[in-house]
């Protein structure tokens, strides 16, 4: 409201403050006032559907909104506005610098950036300051504050802009290198793989032949077999461990019945621990509900902890193979030993690919993949796997599975 009118309706309140008579010149003043507000509102909401798009640089926002400021000032016709920001200009077509200028400084995150001016093109009555009104102050006032917020807001989502395209070349990067690694292990797992299937064909046959049977050329014969064997397993591990990374290890998952699987489990592991001089138990719950799980992998994963427990306990010693009911809707299996044990600092370092420990001071053999390939693939069928050990009495390994249906197996 006009100062004008204020005062015209100070001076026709009554004692008890309550009747306001409004004259003909209340009533015009109160309309032109009406008017004003009506175009400063205006602008501002002009301001507000300019940064609905989110298409528009801060630059052309800039060039836009200069144009909206003169129809909100008292005087359009002679009303001139520049923004300057960082010392580039944007001003409407009859800008100059004239005597009777409104100027008020942008300020962006606490540091002045650039000021934004309106000027008359010709000298007005005098009001509030110089021929400005103090709504007109108010309203420059508002407007550099909405210009440094928008100046704000702009420089965030550029910034924000640039780090998303930055990761988006990086993903791409990282998809293009992994591809290639892929490419690389596929190339390497078939050339390493052709002669072992060969060399297992051939000392296979050269084992079974009568001629020999009873022989060292036999035995010679089986160890190769055994060998090759070995390396052909730890070949297709290895390529796992790259599939597993890259996300393409892919699992058929299915309703599995845990106390059968553990059962043959034990008639397959039994040579595996007479070699080793271990005797294993197996204590399972017989009313096991059946999990999620893919039974060729877990078996793969409970073959390696059985084979770490029997390769690290003294020999006499058993190891046990245990299966509960975690809660409603997991499934516990412990492989536990009598072993070394692990040290408590390296025990979260035993899933990490290349990882080892050595017992005894002995250097360790294998590549240290077999326990982040037992992770990989029980994270895939939805469970856990985690060590705990005390040095000098015996490891457990855990993992839990997922119950597959209440009560069927
Ligand atoms: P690798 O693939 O070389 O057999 P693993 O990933 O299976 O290796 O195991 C990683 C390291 O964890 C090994 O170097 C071994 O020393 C240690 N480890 C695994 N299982 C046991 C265990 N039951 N007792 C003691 N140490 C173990």
């Amino acid at each position: 409201m006009s100062d004008a009118l204020k005062d015209k309706r100070a001076s026709n309140i009554d004692v008890a403050g309550e009747a306001i008579v409004i004259t003909h010149d209340d009533s015009r003043l109160l309309k032109r006032d009406l008017i004003e507000r009506v175009k400063e509102l205006n602008c501002l909401y002009s301001i507000s559907r300019l940064m609905e798009n989110h298409d528009y640089t801060l630059y052309q926002i800039l060039a836009r909104v200069v144009d909206l400021i003169p129809p909100a000032w008292q005087y359009p016709e002679v009303t001139a506005a520049r923004i300057i920001i960082n010392k580039r200009r944007f001003q409407t077509n009859n800008f100059r610098e004239t005597l009777w200028e409104q100027k008020e400084a942008i300020v962006v995150n606490g540091k002045e950036v650039g000021s934004l001016e309106v000027c008359y093109l010709r000298k007005k009555p005098p009001a509030y300051e110089g021929s400005f009104l103090k709504e007109e102050r108010t309203l420059i006032h508002v407007l550099a504050e909405r210009l440094g917020s928008i100046i704000e807001h702009k420089n965030a989502e550029s910034s924000l802009q640039s780090l998303y395209r930055r990761e988006k070349k990086l993903r791409k990067k990282l998809q293009k290198e992994m591809q290639s690694r892929v490419d690389f292990s596929r190339k390497l797992i078939h050339e390493l793989k052709t002669p072992l299937t060969s060399l297992m064909a051939t000392s296979q046959y050269l084992s079974l032949l009568e001629q020999i049977q009873g022989s060292e050329l036999a035995k010679a014969a089986c160890l190769v077999w055994e060998g090759a064997n070995r390396l052909s397993s730890r070949i297709e591990e290895l390529h796992d461990v790259v599939k597993g990374e890259v996300g393409t290890l892919k699992l058929n998952l299915k309703p599995t019945d845990i106390v059968q699987l553990l059962s043959s489990m034990m008639d397959e592991t039994r040579a595996l621990a007479q070699d080793h001089g271990i005797s294993i138990s197996l204590e399972v719950d017989q009313s096991l509900p059946a999990v999620t799980a893919d039974p060729e992998r877990l078996s793969q994963v409970l073959l390696n902890l059985i084979n770490n427990a029997c390769k690290y306990a003294p020999e006499g010693k058993r190891v046990i193979i245990k299966a509960t009911r975690e809660s409603a809707s997991t499934v516990k299996i412990e492989v536990r030993d009598h072993g070394p044990g692990i040290a408590k600092d390296r025990q979260r370092l035993l899933f990490k690919p290349g990882y080892q420990v050595s017992h005894g001071g002995e250097s360790p053999s294998g590549l240290g993949i077999g326990l982040t390939l037992c992770k990989m693939l029980v994270n895939l069928q939805g469970g856990k796997i985690w060590a705990e050990s005390k040095l000098g009495h015996g490891s457990s390994f855990f993992l839990t599975l997922t119950v597959a249906s209440e009560g069927k197996k």
